[in-house]
């Protein structure tokens, strides 16, 4: 067993205006940054294209068909402030959601312990009818529903520690009583939702908002008080990250101060507790993180340790 990587080139199609902070070269220094030979073990595998079906299972037909309809024939067409698409922006979040369910089947399957999903557009701030947020499809929220209905798992937990809120992935799970979501983000920051008092239609969403300028150690106090007790009672048969890398103290869009170590740990303890209730599986898909030199070293020290831990 080992750790299975999602990725494609067509995730590299997706382009934003020039400046924008999601832009092809993350995905290009992720992938330099898991070209070498400590990464020679990974079971490396191309993101496959998602179905309609696939998508269907968080959102209306008529926001998939918005999309289609969005994505412009050259250039780049905002879908608001933030959200761009671009000539192949749909196939690519096609197949970052592809990409994540092929991860789920793999890791139920027993052929790798864990997975890592190296594609982009990221997800989770993807609402029903809504893109937005850099998202056009709430990945991991498909992914959870797709373990749910499909393989006929009754728990899911997700953990979010994008350094946003993961508004898209609360908004898809909210009546989702075989889904536990977490979501740690600094407040206040965009998108401004993800108070502690939002707790979903079953008491599912645990909102945990850090101050600006906090550190790695707030952020451990915190996940040790709420997060693990919580998912120990919960006991998932699954464990999907929406693992965004952009409280790196480096990041510029936010100011949180975590460092490449405080990544590690939250790895460490997600596969602690995954190790414990189902069999070590995790999936874990990439959502933002900006510091294109930050990015690479934390995805790197990530899914090192799910190499290791999958092993
Ligand atoms: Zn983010």
């Amino acid at each position: 067993m080992t750790t299975a990587l999602f990725s494609h080139p067509d995730c590299l199609q997706h382009q934003t205006p020039s400046g924008h902070p999601e832009q092809v070269a993350r995905l290009e220094y992720i992938t330099e940054a898991l070209s070498v030979a400590a990464f020679d073990a990974l079971d490396r595998q191309d993101a496959p294209v998602c179905t309609d079906d696939d998508i269907l299972l968080c959102h209306p037909q008529s926001h998939l068909d918005a999309i289609i309809a969005a994505e412009p024939t050259a250039g780049t067409r905002a879908l608001d402030g933030d959200t761009h698409m671009s000539p192949g922006s749909t196939r690519a979040a096609q197949r970052a959601v592809g990409g994540c369910l092929a991860a789920v089947d793999t890791v139920l399957a027993g052929k790798t312990m864990n997975a890592f999903v190296a594609c982009r557009p990221p997800g989770h701030h993807a609402e029903q009818s809504t893109p937005m947020g850099f998202c056009l499809f709430g990945t991991a929220a498909i992914a959870a529903r797709h373990a749910m209905e499909r393989h006929g798992l009754d728990r899911v937990a997700i953990v979010d520690f994008d350094v946003h809120h993961g508004n898209g992935t609360q908004a898809l799970l909210w009546n989702e009583p075989r889904a536990l979501f977490f979501s740690s983000h600094q407040n206040p920051l965009w998108p401004g939702t993800g108070m502690a008092e939002e707790t979903g239609g079953h008491n599912n969403i645990y909102n945990l908002p850090l101050p600006p300028h906090s550190d790695g150690r707030l952020m451990r106090a915190t996940y040790d008080a709420e997060v693990w007790p919580a998912i120990e009672r919960f006991k998932p048969q699954l464990i999907i990250v929406s693992a965004g890398f952009d409280a790196h103290m480096a990041d510029p869009l936010a100011q949180l101060n975590w460092s490449t170590e405080d990544f590690i740990w939250l790895t460490q303890k997600i596969c602690d507790l995954a190790d414990e209730h189902c069999d070590g599986r995790v999936v874990s898909t990439l959502e933002g993180g900006y510091d294109l030199t930050a990015l690479a070293a934390s995805v790197a020290a990530h899914v090192s340790v799910l190499m290791e831990r999958g092993a």
